[in-house]
Formats: structure tokens, C-alpha cells, sequence
């Protein structure tokens, strides 16, 4: 997978293209990236990139020309990369709201994606032209695109084959996992917990002790869908549960009850 980012603020990558799952994925291999900042595609002496917006207005907007020949650049690189057809992804508030099956479809379908972070008010609309895919990472607002792309990349790059040491872990995520549906709760040691914090000592579900497989795979299934019912119930709906999974969430409730009662 390659991955071009054209951004204002490169040295905002520093870390991140180094660390955590996207830093082995690269160490790896797996995925290539490369940096493209318009300021070095500017052809005055002050490296002008942002101008003030037709009609007035506060704020400055990115200007089109040396973010279209950063885009042009990136993708003559994703050539040289043997990727023809890159995806231009622009992350906006106004885009399509990032959810786990679009980095999915990103891992699975894309060779090359080239991430375009906006600054100030945003881009010169003319840009648009070269846009594939308009992506938001929520309904409010960040100061530029930089962090929205990181989450992208993060969110695409651990699910590509041989990031994670062990695949079944983004299997088990929330919204990964067969149910679509969140997590269920994780503990490790101590087996009996305690701190100054802490009224009293608190332990482990005893069924996650007894080593019985079976046990634990229904009980997990269960508090996922207990914690989906309790914290995202939007994700329960329209949704067919088989008849375990009708069960266990039934079960999950009545105990829910019980303890409130
Ligand atoms: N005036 C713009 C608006 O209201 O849409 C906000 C521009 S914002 C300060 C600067 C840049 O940050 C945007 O061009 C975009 O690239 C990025 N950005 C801000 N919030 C975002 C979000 N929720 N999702 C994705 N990108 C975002």
C-alpha cells in the first residue's frame, strides 16, 4: 500500500509515520509513504500557499495551484510505485464520516491512496476537480487535515495483512468483529486488584479464570452485546441476531435488571 500526504505541516508526521502499528507497518514493508508539501511547489520568493478569499471573509484559503501540482506530483510518484490509479482522498467536515468499513474497503480495494490535508478555511474549491472521496472524522472541527488523515491511515494500515502480529485481534475490534457490534471487557493481572483508589479489592469474572474455551468465547459474546445494548444501541438496529446472540443478549439484559432491581 502506498500512501502520499500533502500537508502544510510534514514535521506533524514525524512521530507518527515512526511509532506504533503504522511505524512497523512501514519497517515492515507493507506500506510506503511520502510526503508532499505544497509550499515547495510555490514559485514566488515568500512560498505563498494560502491567499484571502474572493468576496472577502475572515481567513485564508489554500491556493489551487500548488496543491494541484502537489497532487500531480504524488501521483507521478505512485507511477513510479507501479500504482496507476490512486485514490485523492480530501478530509473535510464535510466529507462522509469515516467508519471501520471504509478503511476496510480502502485496505482491501486500494493500491495507492494520496491523503490531502486542508489548513485555514479550507481549499481553494477548484481543487475538488482531483478529489476521489471527501472524509470526515466527525462533526466538529480540527484546525487542519492532518490529524483527520492520521486517523485514516491508522485505521486502514492495521488492517492490512501482516501489520498486527496477531490478525485476530483487529478481528475481536469493535466493528471489525463478525457482529459489528463493540468489544467486550478486557482484563490481566493482577488477578485481584488493589489500590489506594479502590474501596475494596476488585477481582476478575470468574469465567475468564477457568480456562474452559467455549465459556469464555459465549460470555465474551454476551458483553459485547450487552455493551452495545447499554452504550451504542443504534448499532443493534436492523441488525439480525442469530439465535445465540439472541440469547445471550436477552440474558444479558434480565441480569442487567435484576442488579438495578
Ligand atoms: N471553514 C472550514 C469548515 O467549516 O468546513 C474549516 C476549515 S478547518 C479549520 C481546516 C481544515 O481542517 C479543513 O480544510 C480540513 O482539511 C480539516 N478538518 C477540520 N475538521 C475536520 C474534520 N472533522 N474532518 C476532517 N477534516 C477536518
Amino acid at each position: 500500500m502506498k500512501v502520499g500526504i500533502v500537508t502544510l505541516f510534514p514535521e506533524l508526521f514525524d512521530v507518527f509515520l515512526q511509532v506504533g502499528v503504522v511505524g512497523r507497518a512501514i519497517g515492515r514493508g507493507v506500506v510506503k509513504t511520502q510526503i508532499f508539501n505544497p509550499r515547495h511547489f510555490t514559485q514566488d520568493v515568500h512560498r505563498t500557499v494560502d491567499d484571502r478569499p474572493f468576496g472577502g471573509g475572515p481567513g485564508m484559503v489554500m491556493m489551487a495551484v500548488p496543491l494541484l501540482d502537489s497532487i500531480a506530483f504524488a501521483k507521478t510518484w505512485m507511477k513510479t510505485e507501479n500504482v496507476c490509479h490512486p485514490k485523492v482522498v480530501y478530509l473535510s467536515p464535510a466529507g462522509e464520516k469515516l467508519t471501520q468499513a471504509k478503511a476496510k474497503s480502502w485496505a482491501t480495494e486500494k493500491e495507492g491512496i494520496i491523503f490531502l490535508a486542508g489548513r485555514y478555511e479550507g481549499i481553494d474549491e477548484r481543487v475538488m476537480t482531483q478529489v476521489d472521496e471527501i472524509i470526515s472524522i466527525g462533526d466538529y472541527i480540527v484546525s487542519g487535515g492532518e490529524i483527520p488523515a492520521q486517523v485514516c491511515i491508522e485505521t486502514m494500515v492495521r488492517l492490512l495483512p501482516g501489520v498486527l502480529n496477531d490478525p485476530a485481534s483487529a478481528e475481536q475490534d469493535a466493528f471489525s468483529n463478525p457482529d459489528g457490534i463493540l468489544d467486550c471487557p478486557h482484563y490481566t493481572r493482577p488477578q485481584s486488584l488493589v489500590h489506594d483508589s479502590l474501596a475494596e479489592p476488585l477481582g476478575v469474572p470468574d469465567v475468564l479464570l477457568g480456562g474452559n474455551h467455549e465459556t469464555i468465547r459465549a460470555w465474551r459474546r454476551k458483553q459485547a452485546l450487552g455493551q452495545t445494548w447499554q452504550k451504542r444501541p443504534d448499532l443493534l438496529e436492523n441488525k439480525t441476531l442469530d439465535k445465540e446472540a439472541k440469547r445471550l443478549l436477552e440474558d444479558f439484559e434480565q441480569e442487567f435488571n435484576n442488579h438495578k432491581g
